[in-house]
């Protein structure tokens, strides 16, 4: 059958005679559910779809306990850079394991592992001189130890005012009580009873959907800008501390920066004293084409966090890295003080640090930037050939990163009705086919693995043309 569109589709009629994600009812369907407290997921008790369990990988694919292979164009969570049957970490992962499976890093012992890993970070990331490495188990953990140091430091400078922190709205910076607070996206902070007092969140850098009319993107920036410091102005700047942003917003919907807003944002941070915190969670280590966006945007951190491909996620570990003003002031308050009063116990797991030194081997080895520069354009641009699609909005993206954003007429301001579920059909679509996206709201995102071939790229953008055809068939 078909139903009418409501005010915000008026010319489209969407057909229900396929299936839809969001129309079907599962209730019923045998499913009793499972005992996980699963993240980012609704109704598990007894009503949700029946979970995709994941049984093995191979390269850039994956394989479902039935049997079924999909192209995994979201690299896991973002993270699987190295594919998921690289015999060199798991080799590094069980050699560590049979030498020395677990020594701690506090109290001024430790194992090599961290160490060797610690130094090869300081020399990898060449945006700006870095000092000191601290290791943690997450990203989360380690924009929570951002926080953390950037208080300790200013404590230690006289400046306990000083303690602000500013995050852009639709970031994700993950999920703990801070990083969900610096995290820019409602969801993260309805009913959790966040943001805490102390983020103040400034305007998301999306061109196509913040752009004044007769704005050029540049202006923009220069909006932007300026909001930001009044922002800086109004609060006081002696009470602003840091700012944080992804070089290019992931999870909150794959945002690339508009042109020149780096430069614009880091001249207003440099004057007010704010320093600048760069979440490389997902950008570090080649995903856009250079080895951290730093690199690519010429951003100057103070402070980068680091997890993810760090390990190309085969065992978790994150790190900070912090700047030799921050780290020479954090050591010798710490001096003063008796000692610095963080750490996790698996900081600078030796299992976790074997396996991301054999990474960053890696990727220096088979030059993956280079490799990710070479084969995103026939990725950015086989994608964005399907641009001009009446039923997409936006296709944007950077490197082996990219979302498509469905909206009707082009614009967005004319959503399509929730329940009509474009992006989760699309999704669905695309799974028939062989492939797994990232699916959420009107939204799908693609980061998949670095080692992708060329072969294996014009493979997803067939399907994604096909399965296109499909959604635009049911949305006619
Ligand atoms: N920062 C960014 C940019 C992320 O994308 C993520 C996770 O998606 C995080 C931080 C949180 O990392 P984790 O889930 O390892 O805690």
């Amino acid at each position: 059958g078909e139903t009418d569109c409501t005010s915000h589709a008026s010319a489209r009629k969407f057909s229900t005679s396929g299936s839809s994600p969001l129309l079907d009812s599962t209730e019923g369907n045998g499913f009793k559910g499972h005992s996980m407290l699963a993240p980012f997921t609704a109704g598990w008790h007894s009503t949700d779809l029946e979970p995709l369990i994941i049984e093995r990988s191979e390269g850039s694919y994956v394989y479902d306990s039935k049997g079924n292979k999909y192209l995994d164009t979201l690299a896991g969570l973002w993270c699987t850079a190295l594919g998921g049957s690289e015999p060199r970490l798991v080799k590094a992962a069980t050699d560590q394991l049979n030498k020395l499976p677990f020594y701690h890093s506090f109290w001024n012992s430790t194992a090599k592992p961290p160490l060797d890993l610690a130094e090869e970070l300081i020399s990898m990331f060449t945006a700006k001189e870095m000092g000191k490495v601290l290791f943690t188990n997450s990203g989360s953990e380690a924009n929570d130890s951002q926080v953390k140091l950037v208080w300790y430091y200013n404590n230690a400078l006289g400046r306990p005012n000083k303690k602000k922190i500013i995050a852009q709205s639709q970031a994700y910076h993950g999920s703990t009580l801070i990083s969900a607070s610096l995290s820019g996206l409602p969801a993260m902070h309805l009913k959790f009873d966040l943001p805490a007092p102390f983020v103040l969140h400034t305007d998301c850098p999306h061109y196509w959907r913040f752009g004044l009319p007769g704005e050029a993107e540049e202006e923009f920036a220069t909006r932007l800008a300026d909001n930001l410091e009044n922002l800086i102005l109004k609060e006081g700047p002696e009470t602003v501390a840091a700012f944080i942003a992804e070089p290019v917003i992931g999870a909150g919907g794959v945002i690339p920066p508009p042109k020149t807003y780096f430069e614009k944002i880091q001249a207003v941070l440099q004057k007010y004293d704010v320093l600048f915190i760069a979440d490389e969670v997902i950008t570090g280590f080649g995903r856009l084409g250079t080895m951290f966006g730093s690199d690519l945007y010429n951003i100057k951190p103070d402070l980068v966090s680091l997890a993810k491909a760090l390990s190309s996620a085969y065992v978790p570990i994150g790190a900070t890295l912090v700047s030799p003003e921050i780290s020479d002031v954090v050591h010798s308050q710490s001096n003063k003080i008796g000692f610095f009063a963080h750490g996790f116990t698996y900081s600078g797991h030796p299992v976790s640090c074997a396996v991301a030194l054999e990474a960053l081997k890696i990727y220096r080895e088979r030059n993956i930037p280079a490799h990710v520069k070479q084969i995103s354009p026939r990725f950015q641009e086989g994608i964005k050939a399907f641009a001009g699609s009446s039923i997409i909005g936006e296709t944007r993206g950077v490197g082996l990163l990219l979302a498509t954003e469905f909206a009707n007429n082009k614009s967005p301001n004319d959503p399509f009705p929730v329940e009509w579920g474009v992006a989760q059909i699309f999704g669905a679509e695309c799974k028939k086919r062989g492939m797994l996206v990232k699916v959420v709201g009107d939204e799908i995102a693609m980061s998949p693995p670095l080692i992708m071939s060329q072969r294996e790229v014009d493979g997803l953008v067939s399907i994604y043309g096909e399965a296109l055809k499909a959604t635009e068939e049911r949305v006619a």
